[in-house]
C-alpha cells in the first residue's frame, strides 16, 4: 500500500484537534497553512566536470511566535509535500516545550550516499546560497536533519557568512562547537528522548532499569539514544538497526560495540552474537519500549496491530501514520509523539542559538540541566492533558500546542 501523505496527515492532525479545541474556522485554516515556501532548482559541478541540475525546498510554516526553526535533510525522496509537513510538525515541536519558534524545514532531493565530500560540500553552499534570501539569525534558522551532519552546518554557516561579510554563528544550530555551536547538541535529541523514557515508565509504573528497548535507526538519534538509554538509564538494548537491516540480541547488545562494527562494516547486521532481523521484524518485537528513529510512516495500519512494545517514543518525526494511533492506543500502548518526544534536538539548539547571539557560552552540565528542566515540564503538561482530557498522548501535545500557536495569532492579529 501506498504511504500516506505526510503533509495530509499533517493538516489532518490540526483538522481534528482544531475542531476539539473549538477553533475559529479561520484560525484553523491559518494554522494549516505553511506561510512561505521556497523551491530551487540549482547547478551543481559534479567530480567528473558534469553539471548536475539538484532540487531543493525550505518551507516556512509560522513565525507567529519567534524565528521559524527547523532542520535540512538530504534525502533521494525528499518531496516539497514531505518538507511542508515537518515544517509544520516544528511549530508544533516548539510550542508544545515552549521555545520562542515557529517551523520551518529543508530539504534536497539527492543521494548523498553516491556523492563524494567535495560535490556535497558545493551542493550545500550552492543549495545555502539560494535560501539565503529567507534565512537569517532572526528570519530562519536551520539545523540538521536526515543525512546532514555537523559539517553541513558548518558549510551553511560560512557560505551565510561570506555573503553578508562577518560570521554569523546564529543563522544555523547544529554546528562544531568550535564554530558557535553548543555542547550537548549532537546527542540532545536522543538526551531528551530519555528523559521522556523516564517521565513514560514512571507514568506507566514500569522500572526502566533492565527494560527491554527497540531502536529503528542508528544515525544520529537512534544511536546516541540507544547509547545513552544503555549507559545511564540502564536499559537492555534488545535490537537496533539501520537502512540495510537490524540486529537482535535478548541478551542486550552494547550499542558502543554495535557502533564499532557498523563503523568496520559500515553497517549494523552481521553483528557477532546477534540475529539479523528486518527493520519490520524489529518494529514488532517483544519490548517495553520501542523507539523509531529513522524515517516516517514505519508504523502503518497493516502492522500496527502487531506492534507489542508497551511505550512508543517517536525518536523520528511522523513514523506512526494517522490510521495506526487508533489501533495503538486501543491496546494499550502508550506513544509519546515526535513533536515532544524529539523535541530535545531544537530545545539544545534553541540553547546553540541563544549564546551565538551573546557570544557567551554554557557548560555541558547547564545544557543538559536546562534540558532535562524542558523535557520533563511539557512531559508532564501533556500528560496531565491526556489524563483529565482522556486522550491520547498526541491529541494532548497537539492540544497544547494549537492552543499556543492560536492565541499568539489572535494577540497578534491578522495583518493589515
Ligand atoms: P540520520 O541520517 O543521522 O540517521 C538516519 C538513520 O535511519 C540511519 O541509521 C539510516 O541507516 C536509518 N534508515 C534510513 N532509512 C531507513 C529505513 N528504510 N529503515 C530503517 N532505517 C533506516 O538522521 P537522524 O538525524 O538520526 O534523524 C532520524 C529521524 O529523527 C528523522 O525522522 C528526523 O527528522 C528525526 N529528528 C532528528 C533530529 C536531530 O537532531 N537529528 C531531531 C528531531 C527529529
Amino acid at each position: 500500500m501506498e504511504a500516506p501523505n505526510p503533509y495530509e496527515s499533517a493538516k489532518q492532525h490540526v483538522e481534528r484537534v482544531g475542531q476539539m479545541l473549538g477553533l475559529d474556522r479561520g484560525i484553523i485554516d491559518i494554522l494549516k497553512t505553511p506561510h512561505r515556501e521556497l523551491g530551487v532548482n540549482f547547478p551543481v559541478k559534479m567530480d567528473d566536470g558534469t553539471i548536475r541540475i539538484f532540487s531543493g525546498y525550505r518551507v516556512q510554516h509560522s513565525s507567529v511566535r519567534g524565528p521559524c526553526k527547523g532542520g535540512i535533510r538530504y534525502h533521494p525522496k525528499v518531496t516539497l509535500d514531505e518538507v511542508r509537513a515537518l515544517s509544520m510538525w516544528m511549530t508544533w515541536k516548539c510550542a508544545v516545550v515552549g521555545l520562542p519558534y515557529g517551523g520551518a524545514k529543508g530539504g534536497v532531493i539527492c543521494d548523498v550516499k553516491k556523492m563524494s565530500k567535495g560535490e556535497l560540500e558545493r551542493m550545500t553552499r550552492r543549495y545555502a546560497s539560494e535560501i539565503a534570501i529567507i534565512i537569517g539569525p532572526q528570519e530562519d534558522i536551520p539545523a540538521p536533519d536526515v543525512y546532514t551532519d555537523s559539517q553541513t552546518m558548518a558549510w551553511i554557516m560560512d557560505t551565510y557568512s561570506m555573503g553578508v561579510g562577518h560570521a554569523v554563528p546564529g543563522v544555523v544550530t547544529g554546528k562544531p562547537v568550535e564554530i558557535g555551536g553548543s555542547k550537548g547538541r549532537d546527542e540532545a535529541t536522543s538526551r531528551g528522548v530519555m528523559y521522556i523514557a523516564q517521565e513514560s515508565a514512571k507514568a506507566r509504573g514500569m522500572n526502566l532499569k533492565g527494560a527491554k528497548v527497540a531502536v529503528q535507526g542508528f544515525g544520529n538519534v537512534g544511536w546516541h539514544a540507544a547509547r545513552l538509554l544503555h549507559q545511564e538509564a540502564g536499559c537492555t538494548i534488545i535490537a537496533v538497526s539501520d537502512s540495510q537491516g537490524g540486529i537482535y540480541s535478548p541478551k542486550g547488545l552494547d550499542p558502543l560495540k554495535v557502533m564499532d562494527h557498523k563503523k568496520a562494516t559500515g553497517a549494523v547486521k552481521d553483528y557477532p552474537g546477534a540475529k539479523n532481523i528486518s527493520n519490520e521484524e524489529l518494529l514488532e518485537l517483544e519490548c517495553d519500549i520501542l523507539v523509531p528513529a529513522a524515517l516516517e510512516n514505519v508504523i502503518t495500519m497493516e502492522n500496527a496491530s502487531s506492534i507489542r512494545a508497551k511505550i512508543v517514543i517517536e525518536g523520528a518525526n511522523g513514523p506512526t501514520a494517522p490510521m495506526a494511533d487508533k489501533i495503538l492506543m486501543d491496546k494499550g500502548i502508550m506513544l509519546v509523539p515526535d513533536i515532544l518526544a524529539n523535541a530535545g534536538g531544537v530545545t539544545v539548539s534553541y540553547f546553540e542559538w541563544v549564546q551565538d547571539l551573546q557570544f557567551f557560552f554554557w557548560t555541558l552540565e547547564q545544557i543538559n540541566e536546562r534540558l532535562k528542566e524542558i523535557m520533563t515540564t511539557a512531559f508532564a503538561r501533556v500528560h496531565a492533558i491526556s489524563q483529565e482530557k482522556k486522550v491520547d498522548m498526541r491529541t494532548a501535545a497537539y492540544m497544547v500546542s494549537l492552543t499556543e500557536v492560536a492565541r499568539a495569532l489572535e494577540l497578534r492579529g491578522v495583518f493589515p
